[in-house]
């Protein structure tokens, strides 16, 4: 749906003049003398603010993703894209968001630091999303929707004809979490920015692209979206190192796809062979390098597994999740030492 970005971002942000550092009002690869930004001389290259908009990164990132530079936001991991969508679109105490549930925990976390309402609409008991029910929650206040495909912590993708009818029928910012996106078929939603000038998608090096340590998270939106992020983020919020590192993932691409064809693969012998332990109840379907599984009794399980050294994530009390635990795809010796710790369990 189009949007009235005035409308929708708040007044303080629309009229914000952002601070200016030494690094953006000298944009130029050109100088050789840099006496602009009071640093030492000394301890190349760290003695160097980092660009504070990652050109090169987003170039690289830009043929990768198959999106412009310029609807590239680049964060300190995804967590600051989501706490930014509060700040620059939600009045504290005023506005509020929808969101699935269950889902991602950091959503929520981010409304109650912004004091922002979190409007939680329960999944289908299948955990298919219904977007009538999600946009009934909607109102006048609502400025963001967030929705997470695959989706944690089930795994599952959302159904994309429900997501776009989210998109059309909902006037402000729809976010779509792919950070699983890569273990799944779907059709990436930054590739269709030009079709829905109301997404926000989010992808992450933590995920797929085994950097989970470097803090890089990436939003991407059109234009006009990705300027009202960059004018209110730190200046420099992305560092050197990360910068870098990220650089470097990029240049081998290649392992990157053998460690996803190696997951993929370790989740396929590993659904059928947890599905036979005399504990599983049930698998959810899952398109995402983990899956939640409804066991006998979530609590004493999760506990013996960490007696054993072994840690999984207990989902027991999560709505709609009760008796569950998220377990990561692992090396192929993680699997079989959590497959042959289980099948000891009494
Ligand atoms: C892991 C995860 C992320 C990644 O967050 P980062 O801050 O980039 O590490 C984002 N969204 C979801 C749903 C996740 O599970």
């Amino acid at each position: 749906m189009k949007i009235d970005l005035e409308k929708l971002t708040r007044p303080n942000i629309w009229r914000l003049t952002p601070y200016s550092c030494a690094r953006d009002e000298y944009k130029g690869k050109e100088a050789r003398v840099f006496l602009d930004a009071n640093e030492n001389p000394f301890n190349g290259p760290f003695n160097r603010y980092p660009d504070p908009l990652q050109r090169d990164v987003k170039m690289r990132l830009s043929q990768i993703k198959g999106v412009k530079p310029e609807q590239i936001f680049l964060g300190n991991g995804s967590d600051e894209a989501i706490d930014l969508v509060y700040r620059v679109f939600c009045r504290p105490g005023i506005d509020n968001v929808v969101a699935i549930a269950p889902t991602y925990g950091m959503y929520k976390v981010c409304a109650d630091i912004n004091d922002v309402e979190y409007r939680p609409v329960a999944l289908n008991e299948d955990f298919s999303l219904d977007a009538e029910r999600l946009l009934a929650a909607c109102d006048s206040n609502t400025k963001a929707v967030w929705l997470c495909t695959p989706n944690n912590p089930v795994g599952n993708c959302l159904q994309g004809e429900e997501i776009k009818k989210v998109i059309d029928g909902f006037p402000g910012i729809v976010v779509i979490d792919e950070a699983y996106g890569d273990f799944a078929k779907t059709i990436p939603f930054r590739n269709q920015l030009d079709k829905y000038p109301n997404i926000l998608v989010l992808n992450t090096m933590s995920k797929a692209w085994g950097s989970a340590a470097i803090r890089l998270g990436m939003a991407f939106a059109n234009e006009p979206i990705i300027e009202l992020m960059n004018r209110v983020k730190y200046p420099y919020n992305v560092n050197l190192l990360t910068q870098r590192q990220a650089l470097e993932v990029m240049a081998d691409l290649g392992k990157v796809n053998d460690w996803l064809r190696m997951i993929l693969c370790e989740r396929e012998k590993m659904l059928p062979a947890f599905a036979e332990l005399p504990i599983c109840k049930k698998i959810y379907p899952t398109d995402a390098n983990f899956f939640l599984a409804q066991v006998t009794d979530a609590n004493g399980i999760y506990k013996y597994l960490i007696d054993c050294g072994i840690v999984v994530r207990n989902r027991n009390s999560v709505q709609l999740c009760e008796g569950c635990l998220r377990i990561t795809i692992g090396s192929p010796q993680e699997n079989n030492e959590l497959l042959k710790a289980l099948r000891q369990y009494k």
